[in-house]
């Protein structure tokens, strides 16, 4: 981690980021009020009205009630003939998570068991920033979709948005040639941003198993078949999906997340409930997984005398990062930061996102924004209850999404 902070920019050198630092204020001021008022999936109807309320001020054209309620679609028309202008979609996710903040900032969450761990906060604010600077802008030469999502979490706001409308043109605007999304990154520093080309998020499928017996007394296990050594056995077998089936050459988590049965020592229990996640990189591996767990989990349990009822929960699929768009954000970050600001992310990370729904339908690319200050603090992660988005990344996501919607 570089000793100094990396962003400290001539704030008049450039008509753009001189721009972005006039709105800076109320960027920041934005950020804290959904920080204060945070909403978990499918419940962010203030956190909706914000930006409601600022495309309204901006007298940016949108929809509102999309996605279950919450999510809001705005468009740009570029400055000259719109019809013929390339349209650049621009997203950011709007819910919270159900963990108790203990910042201890003045901006802290109001809801007690509530908070914005993940810096969705930092993201709408953000492309609310973006939203000013366009609107302000004498010269659009593209389109812009400006896509806020619901359910981010686990909820897949993300397909939701893209099954009604937001980026086919359907809706509002016209379709969305390319999309662009950011995560802010706890362990990039302030100033940078990183992506990477193909995958840069895995893959995420949840399964909750129900392993169902004849219970019995604990001193005659004869009469029964105990759901707790099945539940041992399953687990064992499943290690040998990644170290056995999955090349070793591709990453592939597969994790029982919980197990729970039984209260007492002389009890063999009659319910055995085991839940957990996979995570892959391809869409082969990330079926390859779900087929071997399926086969592990039956066979397992049948061999052993068990039932097993699985539900399985698909989840979201690879984040992939299509090249063609992320050469343009490397162009575009580039000339604004210099080289060495755009870092290249080595390996993807297991973590989801269901921006990956959004690359399904056009050319799309998520880069992470820098939050670590840059001194010698070990990065605070995200979901975690002291996770704060940083305040001094707020600038450069800004410019960055607003460079995306102005340049090539
Ligand atoms: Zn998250
Ligand atoms: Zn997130």
């Amino acid at each position: 981690m570089p000793a100094a902070r990396l962003y400290n920019p001539p704030m008049t050198a450039d008509p753009l980021r001189a721009r972005v630092a006039e709105i800076l204020p109320r960027v920041r001021a934005i950020r804290h009020d959904l920080h204060r008022h945070p909403e978990v999936m499918f419940t962010e109807q203030r956190t909706s009205g914000v930006v409601q309320r600022e495309l309204a001020d901006l007298r940016i054209e949108h929809r509102a009630g999309l996605a279950g309620g919450t999510g809001v679609v705005g468009w740009l028309p570029a400055t000259a003939s719109p019809a013929a202008a390339r349209t650049v979609a621009l997203r950011a996710d709007m819910d919270a998570l159900p963990i108790h903040e203990e910042t201890g900032r003045p901006y802290a969450s109001q809801t007690p068991g509530v908070m914005h761990a993940c810096g969705h906060d930092g993201h709408t604010a953000m492309l609310l920033g973006a939203a000013r600077v366009l609107a302000a802008s004498p010269e659009r030469p593209h389109n812009v979709l400006l896509v806020f999502q619901p359910a981010e979490e686990g909820g897949a706001g993300g397909e939701k948005m893209c099954a009604d409308g937001a980026i086919s043109g359907r809706l509002l605007g016209r379709p969305a040639d390319c999309i662009y999304g950011l995560h802010g990154w706890p362990d990039v520093p302030v100033g940078a941003v990183a992506t990477r080309d193909g995958p840069l998020l895995a893959a995420t499928d949840e399964f909750h198993l129900t392993i169902r017996v004849r219970g019995a007394h604990a001193a005659y296990p004869h009469l029964s078949v105990d759901p707790v050594v099945v539940a041992a056995h399953i687990v064992t077998a499943l290690q040998t999906i990644v170290a056995r089936r999955v090349n070793p050459i591709d990453a592939a988590v597969v994790t029982v997340g919980a197990i729970h049965a039984g209260h007492a020592n002389n009890v063999i229990p009659e319910t055995c409930e085991m839940n957990g996640t996979l995570r892959s990189l391809t869409d082969t591996n990330r079926a390859l997984l779900e087929t071997e767990f399926k086969r592990i989990v039956s066979g397992v349990a049948a061999s052993l005398g068990a039932e097993a009822a699985l539900d399985w929960q698909p989840g979201y699929p690879v984040t992939h990062n299509h090249p063609a768009a992320t050469a343009r954000f490397r162009t575009i970050a580039r000339r604004a930061l210099g080289d060495s600001r755009v870092l290249e992310r080595e390996h993807p990370t297991m973590g989801g996102e269901d921006f990956s729904f959004y690359g399904r339908h056009v050319p799309a690319s998520f880069f992470f924004l820098g939050l670590h200050p840059g001194d010698a603090s070990p990065p605070v992660n995200l979901h975690t209850p002291r996770f704060d988005f940083n305040d001094d990344a707020l600038p450069l996501g800004v410019e960055m999404l607003s460079r995306l919607a102005l340049e090539d």
